[in-house]
């Protein structure tokens, strides 16, 4: 595919996500006993089913898409920016999702490590392979640190969307496939750049 082909707009980036997960979902999620496409399935659905807005839906289907950077048009990845999981899908999301979905992708493993350092309970919660990667993450935030993300407006939904993404590693959960989710996605699409004008 050349460049131009990959250029995306409001038009193609939902049937651009919906690509990589039907292309590459079916790969495996870092040591958890579910897919890839699973694991962002299971948080879309378990935000669904509480009742959560558009927007966090959205957040919680899409949080590790950065995870397929190799997909990603070269423009989608300013120069100089990391590619961790996190920042390269805050990135590719950006110019079409409001800055509440971009934040909940972008922190949400700064989210985990908040956690780990605010609330004891939740160490408890994670994942082995999650705790495996706490380490290579920067484990638990510092004082000065959590100060700071406590800061963000977004916090209390970039905290849920976490625990959305804790509860998305269940190999015996069905949810509905991603195109259960693509007008949704459409949606908070079409919003945001209404606003944009
Ligand atoms: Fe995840």
């Amino acid at each position: 595919m050349t460049s131009t082909e990959k250029r995306l707009s409001p038009d193609t980036i939902v049937n651009f996500i919906g690509d990589i997960f039907n292309r590459r979902g079916a790969e495996s999620y870092l040591g958890e006993p579910v897919t890839m496409s699973q694991h962002m399935l299971q948080g879309a659905f378990r935000a669904e089913q509480s009742g959560a807005s558009d927007e966090l839906i959205a957040a919680a289907l899409l949080h590790d898409v950065g995870h397929y950077t190799s997909e990603f048009p070269e423009d989608a990845l300013e120069k100089g920016v990391n590619n961790y999981h996190d920042s390269a899908g805050a990135a590719v999301l950006a110019p079409f999702f409001p800055k509440l979905v971009v934040d909940c992708v972008r922190y949400h493993v700064a989210a985990k490590r908040y956690l780990c350092a605010t609330d004891p309970s939740y160490f408890n919660r994670l994942s082995e392979a999650s705790v495996n990667s706490l380490k290579l993450q920067g484990g638990p935030m510092s004082a000065d640190e959590v100060a700071a993300f406590r800061s963000n407006p977004n916090l209390d939904d970039i905290l849920q969307v976490r625990f959305w993404d804790e509860d998305g590693k269940d190999p015996d959960l069905e949810t509905p496939p991603f195109e259960h989710y693509a007008p949704v996605l459409q949606r908070v699409v079409e919003r945001f750049s209404a606003g944009q004008g």
